[in-house]
């Protein structure tokens, strides 16, 4: 373990807890950075941090603007690591963090691990066919973590170290509107079993059957990439993958799904993967713990009636 601190920073306190677990496994003493009023700070006491510092960001304004106010904390330290989760919004936060650290950031990481003193962070390159390691050369490092990446601890003590952040925000953005999403979402990050569906399943009503399965497993549905990206047959956000959401359920169905390499680097992180294909040549069969050869609208229903 490092003898430094850590920067766990979040603009979703759900992502807070993984991340917390994984900085207090690499440092001795990890710093939450929240975004809302003490009360947001309250509800993610549980975190696993050893301080939580909020930033009361206003109605119209953003994270980002609290770049300057978190590259002055992180300097009051010798050397510190800086982990946000890898949303969009971490990802905006982590390239201002790292321009006034002056040092390079590194996104979607995979995995961060301490050897001979440094931390390392792992990622996916080549679309999923590689992985790079990297360390910072600087006192200062930035990565936007991958969901998934870290295994949350659970019954922590409740921190009591929980102050505002110092300094003010910066208010470069304003925000002018706020409208919900039409699509409706659902958390695969936190899912603990997953129907996935794949270009093999013939027609968008043929969802039934898999939301049928997903029933009575008490599963969620999602997909890859082509079924939600070119069928839009479910949202965006339902698509898993080095391009999309990174996953680790206790169990994952996948329906259809050839396996290719980009879409694996989403799932494989599952405790166990079942395989419905009906080509044995698939590659997907290379990747699963247990691979049923046939046609899925033959498997599934018989499933659903033996699980029923
Ligand atoms: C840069 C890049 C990034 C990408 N990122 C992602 C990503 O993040 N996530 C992702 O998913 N993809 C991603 N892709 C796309 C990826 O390469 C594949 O094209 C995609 O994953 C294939 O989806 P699929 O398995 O559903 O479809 P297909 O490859 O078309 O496979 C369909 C499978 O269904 C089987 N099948 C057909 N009918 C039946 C039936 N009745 N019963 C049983 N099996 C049947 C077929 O045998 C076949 O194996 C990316 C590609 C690129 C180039």
């Amino acid at each position: 373990m490092l003898n430094q601190t850590i920067f766990a920073i979040s603009d979703d306190n759900g992502a807070l807890p993984e991340l917390c677990a994984g900085a207090k496994s690499l440092a001795s003493r990890v710093i939450a950075v929240v975004f809302g009023d003490s009360s947001a700070a309250e509800a993610a006491a549980g975190c696993g941090a050893d301080a939580i510092r909020y930033c009361p960001v206003s109605d119209e304004g953003a994270p980002e603007d609290y770049a300057a106010a978190i590259a002055a904390a992180v300097k009051k330290e010798d050397r510190a690591f800086v982990m946000l989760n890898n949303s969009i919004r971490g990802r905006c936060l982590a390239g201002r963090i790292g321009v006034l650290l002056d040092t390079p950031v590194l996104t979607s990481v995979g995995a961060v691990a301490e050897e001979d003193g440094a931390l390392i962070c792992r990622r996916m390159v080549y679309g999923g066919t590689a992985q790079r390691s990297e360390r910072f050369a600087k006192p200062y490092g930035v990565a936007t973590i991958s969901g998934g990446a870290f295994e949350p601890s659970a019954g922590l003590p409740a921190c009591t170290d929980i102050a505002q952040l110092e300094g003010e925000p910066e208010g470069g953005i304003r925000r002018l509107s706020r409208a919900e999403k039409k699509e409706g979402g659902v958390n695969l990050v936190a899912a603990k079993r997953i129907v996935d569906v794949g270009r093999g399943l013939a027609a968008e009503e043929d969802l039934a059957l898999c939301r049928e399965l997903a029933g009575v497993l008490g599963a969620e549905v999602g997909c890859s990439r082509p079924v939600a990206e070119n069928n839009k047959w479910l949202p965006k956000s339902s698509y898993m993958g080095i391009t999309g959401v990174q996953v680790k359920p206790d169990v994952i169905l996948a329906l259809g799904v050839s396996g290719q390499v980009q879409h694996i680097g989403g799932i494989n992180k599952s405790r166990v993967i079942v395989a419905i294909n009906k080509d044995k040549a698939a590659p997907i069969f290379k990747n699963c713990d247990f691979g049923l050869v046939g046609d899925l609208y033959k498997i599934v229903p018989a499933l659903i009636k033996k699980l029923s």
